[in-house]
């Protein structure tokens, strides 16, 4: 009997999967018998946006946490397939910064070439999983949530890649019951035009904060302040922003801060993160971890350590995204496959304790994207992923970061050179401040005339919508 594999999530990660089966079996390897559970109608996971917010349209909570005007927040040359590149699937040079769409196509792209589609259930979320340790199986009970119809399915191995950036976490603040304005968390944030001349709170002061406040600087927001609780994120922000310490409390529509400040605001964001949180799994096989560069009792950040049948894709939090996923996925394949022999507990117990080791002493943020890089190069060493610069990537994360201090505004126009094909990216006919259309139509055929401009300008959202009336 072939191998069965279980893979549930047919986001990037599981979607990396697919691509790493098939690509051993266009070199001749057996397919194993596989089926991905993907609860949306389609794939692409956080890439695949929609309108809804907390329930969707089938009774499932909302996945994705996209929203419109989302571009990519790093270099796409960080994140690019080795075994796919942009220019293979665009034929010509594009940008660094993507639009949502635009990314949605290239992840989309590679797969459909694969034809891995069909192993896809769309409209099928998994609902609980239990194994069996006399048998060595795992058995899965999913649900077509269009119909109701359920189904029980025996796997040898099993994948998990359901992403961690779906289900809110929510802190508490004094008064915020009472708060009259509109509260949400950034999972349900869509788009940020009805905050135009708004006054803004956003709690957090990570990417969340600092992208959902610059999407309401630039659609026109009165004022944005960003409240933190460990440290401020320290950007040169635009005048109508600033960060004050943690709120302690809401007293109506004033909210007092840690400093003894206060402020008036009319919406509150909270942009406070997410939860690891696998409802179908018993509580032996869940990752249970914030949001690090290396969740504990994963070996290689991969496979559970305390069953070596069950796997775990995209776990981390991200610097490498898409091409860290195809890492992980080979390394899961060869690994169930047995092309990798895993060593024993112990061993496996020990390299796990060196990445908690070597992540706990941490000291910025350029030393994590050398963490993630050094991880990723683990990885790939071990299969037969294509290799890749690694150092150059990690030299193009610091020019990033380098590039957001010097003009948080700015970083997206700039341009940055792919690792794997030498191609010099395209300077983008507008500016990210600018670019009020991001479709991907628009983004390959060049500027909206209605809206686009080539000044640097924050541009009134309220003005624009009133000409589209
Ligand atoms: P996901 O993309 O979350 O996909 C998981 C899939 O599992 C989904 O399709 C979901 O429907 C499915 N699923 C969940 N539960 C079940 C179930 N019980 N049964 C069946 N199916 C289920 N990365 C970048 O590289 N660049 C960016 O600019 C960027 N921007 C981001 C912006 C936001 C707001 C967020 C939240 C994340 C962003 N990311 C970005 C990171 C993003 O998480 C990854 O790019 C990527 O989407 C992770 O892929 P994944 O497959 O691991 O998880
Ligand atoms: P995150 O990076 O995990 O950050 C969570 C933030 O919430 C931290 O600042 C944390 O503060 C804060 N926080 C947590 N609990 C809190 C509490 N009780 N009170 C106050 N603050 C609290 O989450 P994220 O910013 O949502 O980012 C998640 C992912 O989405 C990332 O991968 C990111 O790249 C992606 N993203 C991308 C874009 C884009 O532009 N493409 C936009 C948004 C998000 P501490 O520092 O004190 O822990």
């Amino acid at each position: 009997m072939s191998l069965r594999v279980g893979i549930i999530g047919a986001g990037p990660s599981g979607m990396a999967q697919l691509r790493a089966f098939e690509a051993a079996r266009a070199k001749g390897a057996d397919m194993p018998e596989i089926v991905c559970f993907e609860k949306q109608s389609d794939w692409g996971g956080q890439w695949n946006y929609s309108w809804h917010t907390g329930i969707d349209g089938s009774g499932e909570s909302a996945h994705s946490s996209m929203y419109r005007h989302l571009w990519s927040n790093g270099p796409k040359e960080c994140l690019e397939f080795s075994d796919y590149t942009f220019d293979e699937h665009f034929g010509r040079p594009i940008s660094s910064f993507p639009p949502r769409e635009v990314l949605f196509d290239y992840i989309a792209g590679r797969v459909e070439k694969s034809d891995v589609r069909k192993y896809i259930q769309f409209n099928t979320a998994v609902r609980w999983v239990n194994y069996d340790e006399a048998t060595e199986e795992f058995t899965l009970f999913s649900q077509d949530v269009k119909t109701g119809e359920s189904k029980t399915h025996v796997f040898d191995k099993l994948v998990v890649s359901t992403g961690h950036f779906s289900t809110p976490n929510i802190p508490d603040f004094d008064g915020i019951n009472t708060f009259p304005g509109e509260v949400l968390h950034a999972h349900d944030f869509r788009g940020a035009e009805r905050f135009g001349g708004k006054r803004l709170l956003m709690i957090g002061s990570s990417y969340s904060a600092e992208d959902i406040g610059m999407q309401a600087h630039k659609m026109g927001a009165a004022s944005i302040t960003l409240s933190y609780r460990s440290g401020p994120m320290g950007f040169d922000w635009p005048s109508t922003t600033v960060e004050r310490p943690l709120v302690t409390r809401f007293e109506g529509t004033t909210a007092h801060f840690a400093d003894g400040t206060s402020g008036e605001f009319d919406a509150v964001i909270m942009c406070t993160g997410y939860l690891h949180k696998y409802p179908f799994l018993p509580s032996d096989l869940a990752v249970s971890s914030p949001n690090v560069l290396y969740p504990g009792n994963l070996y290689k950040g991969v496979v559970w350590q305390q069953n070596t049948n069950l796997f775990y894709l995209g776990a981390q939090d991200q610097y490498y995204t898409f091409n860290m996923f195809d890492a992980q996925a080979w390394f899961a394949r060869d690994a169930m496959t047995g092309k990798i022999a895993l060593p024993s507990a112990e061993a496996r117990a020990a390299d796990i304790q060196s990445w908690l080791d070597a992540q706990a002493a941490l000291a910025d943020h350029d030393a994590e994207a050398d963490f993630q890089t050094d991880y990723v190069r683990d990885l790939i060493n071990a299969t037969d992923y294509p290799e890749f610069d690694l150092d150059a990537v990690s030299t193009l994360f610091k020019d990033w970061m380098r590039h957001k201090s010097e003009d948080i505004l700015g970083y997206r126009d700039k341009a940055h050179r792919s690792v794997i094909t030498g191609t010099m990216a395209e300077i983008h006919h507008t500016r990210w401040i600018n670019a009020m259309d991001d479709s991907l139509e628009r983004f390959l055929n060049g500027p909206s005339q209605n809206m686009d401009t080539n000044a640097m300008a924050t541009v009134d959202a309220n003005a624009i919508l009133a000409k589209g009336k």
